[in-house]
């Protein structure tokens, strides 16, 4: 069968028990968009980024209220139930926010550094050491994050010079690439000379453009074995950053490079935070790399069907399994490898909803009203009249119940 290339190997990384990298799978998180200050905001939208199976995720850290508010958001989650390791993004003030609120430092399972964002000419190396000083104390890993709109700028100048003095000189996207690459290696073996694991090390080098997202990661992929971060930043908004992001992740994914990702989606106003945790679970359910969600397959409709009625029902299905997902975890273990057909007519309908667990077959413009459904290959029912949604939805609870839930495992005792 055909394949991704087989995993780049890394080491792995314990971020308050989930494993990134080594042979684990790969890992989605995401982040969140609420002021850290506002408690009650930030608990929530956690909770739903973690109900809808973000399995890290993070939070600005970026003045004192922030701080002081992390271990009140860690004690409301767990209160819940909820052990989604937190992990803090800083910038400039990490080292003293972490350094006057040690409950903060405490409770978060990992660090984000900027290695670009760390402070300046004398004061960057102290401040950097400060930072790998405070995660040693408090027995967390660091992510160190570059990101090509905060780059070094006193690396980048010193690179272009040597380029410029050079027998043969690259281009200047290439002495970029060069640098942010550097940063992160350069960064990371001095958190090792500080004392830092390398089983306490992620990297990160984001930019917004694909093409030079995918040159830079396989690039420093080679270079080392520190775990990895994926992401494209600055995706931008709806299909477009949906689209680059996939584009650029799904490539590297395929090559073996990246051990946990982030879709960073820009969220319309008042849009829903947790479509970057879906999507990156459909990236990696679709390129079989793990699976979250029952399968769907929906015909894409043509001339033969002229109703939106299967349209209307593979949506129906559709959100009815991705609502109800984080129960059913928890009630039908397995219940993620379920696939469901929902064809238009009778061409590919019977055919393609034989090869799913459960299918219908919709009728055709001009067919006979009826809607033939299978199970497990075989024609169990016909379906008709105007409440066949409602029918096919009772008939998929049936099939969850007797293979994923308590009647299977007593059949099978
Ligand atoms: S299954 Fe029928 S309705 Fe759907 S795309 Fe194929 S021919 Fe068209």
């Amino acid at each position: 069968m055909a394949g991704a290339a087989s995993r780049r190997h890394s080491v792995g990384v314990n971020v308050g028990g989930v494993m990134v990298g080594g042979d684990n799978p790969i890992v989605v998180q995401s982040m969140t968009n609420t002021d850290t200050a506002d408690i009650e905001a930030t608990t929530r939208q956690v909770a739903q980024l973690w109900r809808a199976g973000s399995e890290i995720v993070r939070i600005t850290v970026d003045r004192d209220e922030s701080a002081a508010a992390v271990p009140h958001i860690r004690d409301r989650l767990l209160a819940r139930g909820i052990t989604v390791p937190l992990v803090g993004d800083f910038h400039y003030i990490g080292h003293k926010l972490l350094t006057d609120h040690p409950a903060c430092a405490e409770a978060l399972a990992k660090y984000r550094i900027n290695p670009g964002n760390v402070g300046f000419k004398a004061k960057r190396d102290t401040q950097f050491s400060t930072l790998i000083e405070l995660a040693l104390k408090y027995d967390k890993p660091v992510r160190i994050g570059v990101n090509w709109g905060s780059l070094d700028e006193e690396l980048l100048t010193r690179l272009m010079d040597e380029n410029a003095n050079a027998a043969e000189p690259v281009s200047a996207a290439a002495v970029q690439r060069e640098a942010i690459i550097q940063s992160a290696l350069l960064s990371a073996g001095r958190a090792e000379e500080i004392g830092l694991g390398r089983d306490k090390i992620i990297l990160s080098t984001k930019v917004s453009d694909v093409q030079s997202l995918i040159a830079v990661y396989q690039d420093l992929a080679a270079r080392c074995d520190y775990a990895l971060h994926l992401g494209l930043t600055e995706a931008g908004m709806g299909s477009k950053g949906i689209v680059a992001s996939s584009a650029a992740l799904g490539i590297l994914l395929q090559q073996g490079i990246g051990d946990t990702i982030r879709i960073s989606l820009t969220p319309e106003p008042g849009g829903d935070r947790t479509q970057e945790v879906r999507v990156a679970q459909e990236l990696l359910q679709t390129m079989g790399f793990r699976q979250f969600l029952p399968v769907v397959a929906a015909c894409p409709g043509c001339g033969r069907t002229t109703s939106t009625t299967f349209q209307t029902l593979a949506k129906e299905i559709q959100d009815h399994l991705t609502t109800s997902m984080p129960d059913w975890k928890e009630k039908y273990p397995g219940v993620e490898t379920l696939s469901v057909a929902v064809m238009g007519c009778i061409v590919n309908g019977p055919g393609e909803s034989k090869h799913a667990n459960i299918g219908i077959s919709l009728p055709g413009t001009g067919e006979t009203p009826a809607a033939p459904v299978f199970i497990d290959g075989e024609k169990v029912a016909t379906l008709r009249g105007a409440d066949v949604a409602d029918q096919f939805k009772v008939m998929v609870a049936d099939y969850i119940e007797k293979k994923f839930g308590n009647g299977a495992k007593e059949a099978a005792e």
